[in-house]
Formats: structure tokens, C-alpha cells, sequence
């Protein structure tokens, strides 16, 4: 590399004293205090490798924004509060403006979040950004996938499809065609932190959407033991779908990733507490359907005829 490792580390990625930890970058480990007494640490990793999670050419300001973005959203799905995070990082050679741009779109969202970067892993190797977010979370608040309940209003926040339908015109070498709105939520996905928060006792179960809204649920099904329905008017497609087929209309908003939005269940009882909570933040939250005994997750059209799932979420390994 011509430019070393730790020349590297120390021009783009150490800036200066660290504010959150005691100690930084720089050492073999980062030292944070520990979290408020009775808050628990929340750890999640989410790892971006190239021309599977991002396209090789792929503004590298968004591939930061974004690297940093899926994690945070894992930290809203929890309702915990971010505080740092670290980075593994493979380069396959060392680019100054690929690097310069990858930091401005990480370094933004992280302080947007006041997520702080303290410490991390660099190595020469195949695209591939590792991030690992610590937060915190009062233990009883925690947001977990195995607390949804019969009777649970299903929520989504914002909207859903315009991830994917980018993802789709691209396969079909139709990007031209992408609304730009489409095209930015795929690449700019907006965590939705300050949601998560705001949820702490108001939810029960939530996850975000990263892989499709019928496979993110259903994992909130399984680990709760039961069953859902959705009523396929209620879902908040994306106004960029519009004028597209039916069919693929149902599948981006089915099954289409990327969207990272969060899905949660809550009591009836809290509904308007949620309305307001979706005001507050100026974020739509469409009350999509009901958590049911047994298992299962059917969907139904407007008058309450059964409607086929058969989209399944994405997949890494399918
Ligand atoms: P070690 O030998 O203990 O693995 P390294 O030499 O890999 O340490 O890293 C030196 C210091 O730089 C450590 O504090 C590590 O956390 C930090 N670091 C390495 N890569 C990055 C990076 N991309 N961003 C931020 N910190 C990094
Ligand atoms: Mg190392």
C-alpha cells in the first residue's frame, strides 16, 4: 500500500481525542465507561461486502453513509440509544478519494447520531466494511423479537417497496427509469433511531426491514410463537411504485429489502400514543394489521378475501 496502515488509520479515520470513550483509537483496546447502572450495552455487527450489498461503483460517500446506517438501524429496532461503534475494513488497494468520500458519508451519519468511532481492524482484501455499534437500553425496555402478543396492532413506519424497485430496475438494466426517490432510499436509508426510542414502552416486539417485510415479520412470529394477519391496503407503498405492475407491486412490497423501516407490534390500548409519536417525528406509522393465536402469517385484500404470500424475504444464502 503506498500509503501505510496506520498512516491510513490516522488520516482518515482517528480524529483526535475521543469524546464518548476514555480511550480511543490508538490502543489495543477502546475503554467506554460503563453505561448508566441499570442500562444494558446493546452489540450488533452488520457487515457490507461489495457487488453483494452495494454495486462496485457505488458512490463511496453513500457506501459510508449506509455501512454505518443498517447498524444503527439494529439499534433502533432494539430502542437503544447509539454511543460508538468500530470498523473492520478490507481494502483491495488503498484509494485517497474512494477513502475520503467513504468517510464524509460515515463520519456525517455518525455524528448526526453522536455515534462515535473507537477503533476498528484495517486490512488489504475484497470490498468489505464490518461495523460493530454498541448502545444501551434499559433491560425492560429493550424492543425484542419475542415479545409480540394476540390481539398486537402491526405497525410500519414510513414506506415501503423503493429500495427494491431500484434494486429491480437495475437488474433489468432499466435505471433510468428509477424515480430518484427510489434510487436515494436504497442507497441513503434513514435509521430510524429516534422511532426506536420514542417506542420504549409504548411497543412490544419490533425488527427493522432489511430483508423484506414478510420474512422480517416472520421472524418476530417464530421467536413469539404466533401468528399475523396483514391487510394488503393498509401497507404504506412507496409513491414511486405507482404505475408499476400489480404483481411486482406486492413483491417489492413483500418481499423487497432494504427498506429499514421498523415493524413493530403494540397493544390496541397505546394507539393513539403511537399517532402521536408518528406526528412528533413527522414519520408516517400505518397500522398494517394484527398479531393472532396459532402461526402463520395470512394476508387479506380489501374486502377480507385471502391474498397468496408467497414472497418470501431475502435471503443471503438462497
Ligand atoms: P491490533 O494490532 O491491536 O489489532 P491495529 O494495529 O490493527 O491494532 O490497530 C491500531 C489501532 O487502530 C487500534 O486502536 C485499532 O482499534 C485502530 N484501528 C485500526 N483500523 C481502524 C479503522 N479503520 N478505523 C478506526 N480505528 C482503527
Ligand atoms: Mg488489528
Amino acid at each position: 500500500m503506498p500509503l501505510g496502515e496506520f498512516e491510513l488509520i490516522a488520516r482518515f479515520f482517528d480524529r483526535g481525542p475521543a469524546r464518548e470513550a476514555l480511550l480511543g483509537i490508538g490502543d489495543d483496546c477502546a475503554l467506554l465507561a460503563p453505561v448508566e447502572p441499570h442500562n444494558v450495552l446493546a452489540v450488533s455487527t452488520d457487515m457490507l461486502v461489495e457487488g453483494r450489498h452495494f454495486f462496485h461503483d457505488a458512490d463511496p460517500v453513500s457506501v459510508g453513509h449506509k455501512s454505518l446506517a443498517v447498524n444503527l438501524s439494529d439499534l433502533a429496532a432494539m430502542g437503544a440509544r447509539p454511543r460508538a461503534f468500530t470498523i473492520a475494513l478490507a481494502l483491495p488497494q488503498v484509494d485517497e478519494d474512494w477513502l475520503g468520500g467513504f468517510c464524509r458519508g460515515l463520519f456525517a451519519i455518525a455524528d448526526r447520531h453522536a455515534c462515535e468511532l473507537v477503533g476498528g481492524d484495517t486490512t488489504r482484501g475484497p470490498l468489505t466494511v464490518c461495523i460493530t455499534v454498541l448502545g444501551e437500553v434499559p433491560p425492560g425496555a429493550a424492543l425484542r423479537r419475542d415479545a409480540a402478543q394476540p390481539d398486537d396492532d402491526i405497525w410500519v413506519s414510513g414506506t415501503l417497496g423503493a429500495a427494491a424497485l431500484a434494486v429491480h430496475d437495475r437488474a433489468a438494466g432499466r435505471s433510468r427509469e428509477t424515480p430518484d426517490r427510489a434510487a436515494a432510499r436504497l442507497d441513503w436509508p434513514e435509521p430510524r433511531v429516534a422511532l426506536g426510542l420514542s417506542l420504549r414502552h409504548v411497543a412490544r416486539a419490533a425488527i427493522d426491514l432489511s430483508d423484506g417485510l414478510t420474512g422480517d415479520l416472520g421472524h418476530i412470529l417464530d421467536r413469539s410463537r404466533v401468528g399475523a394477519e396483514l391487510d394488503w391496503p393498509a401497507l404504506p407503498l412507496d409513491a414511486s411504485l405507482d404505475g408499476r405492475p400489480d404483481a411486482l407491486r406486492r413483491r417489492l412490497a413483500l418481499a423487497g429489502g432494504d427498506d429499514y423501516e421498523l415493524l413493530f407490534s403494540a397493544a390496541p390500548e397505546n394507539r393513539s400514543a403511537i399517532e402521536a409519536i408518528g406526528r412528533r417525528l413527522d414519520l408516517p406509522l400505518a397500522r398494517v394489521g394484527r398479531i393472532v393465536a396459532g402461526e402463520g402469517l395470512r394476508l387479506r385484500d380489501a374486502r377480507g378475501r385471502p391474498l397468496p404470500v408467497d414472497a418470501h424475504g431475502f435471503d443471503h444464502f438462497a
